[in-house]
C-alpha cells in the first residue's frame, strides 16, 4: 500500500494546498495531511482550529482516502510511525525549490528510505499562499476563492477579530 504524508503549516489551509492534496490523494493509496505543531512559527491558527478547517474540507471534497493528524519534531519520525512511502510537497516559485531542496537533503540523512514527491503549483495558484490570505483577510478584503468555501467565513471572523 502507497502511504503519502503531506506536510505543512496550513495556517490556513488554502486552495493551492487542496490541489496539491487532490493530486496526491489521486495518486497514493492513502494520504495523511499532517499540520506542523512548531511553538516557534508564532501561528495565527490553532492546530486545533487548522485541523477542523482540514477535516470541513476532506468531508467538502468527498477525500475519503485522507486522513489529518498533527506533528512536531522530526517528519521522518511521524511518517514512519504511519507507514509513509512517500513525502509530498507542493512548488510554487523557485524560492520554493531552493527551501525544498535543503529539506528534502536533511529527510535523506535521516532516512534515505523515503522520497519526496513535487507538485507544481497551477498557473492560477503559484502566487497564493497562507500568508497572503491572511494578509487580506487582516484588511477586510475578501479571501472568496483563495480558500476552500467551506472554510471561507470561519477564516474571515477569526481573523476580523485579530
Ligand atoms: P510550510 O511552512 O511547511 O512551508 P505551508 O503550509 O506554507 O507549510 O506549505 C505546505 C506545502 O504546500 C509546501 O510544500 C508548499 O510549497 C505547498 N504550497 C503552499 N501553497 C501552495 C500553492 N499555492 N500551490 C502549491 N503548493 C503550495
Amino acid at each position: 500500500m502507497t502511504v503519502g504524508v503531506y506536510p505543512g503549516s496550513f495556517d490556513p489551509f488554502t486552495v493551492g494546498h487542496l490541489d496539491v492534496l487532490t493530486n496526491a490523494a489521486g495518486l497514493f493509496d492513502l494520504v495523511y495531511v499532517a499540520v506542523l505543531h512548531n511553538v516557534d512559527k508564532r501561528p495565527t491558527f490553532t492546530v486545533d482550529e487548522r485541523m477542523d478547517m482540514i477535516r470541513n474540507v476532506l468531508v467538502a471534497e468527498k477525500l475519503d482516502n485522507v486522513r489529518c493528524g498533527t506533528f512536531d519534531g522530526l517528519l521522518v519520525d511521524y511518517a514512519r510511525a504511519v507507514n509513509a512511502t512517500h513525502i509530498v510537497r507542493g512548488l510554487r516559485a523557485t524560492s520554493d525549490f531552493e527551501y525544498e531542496f535543503q529539506i528534502d537533503a536533511v529527510n535523506r540523512h535521516l532516512d534515505n528510505s523515503l522520497r519526496t514527491v513535487y507538485f507544481m503549483a497551477s498557473p492560477g495558484h503559484s502566487f497564493l499562499s497562507s500568508s497572503n490570505v491572511k494578509e487580506i483577510g487582516l484588511w477586510g478584503g475578501s479571501i472568496r476563492g483563495l480558500v476552500p468555501s467551506v472554510n471561507e467565513e470561519i477564516i474571515c471572523e477569526r481573523l476580523a477579530k485579530k
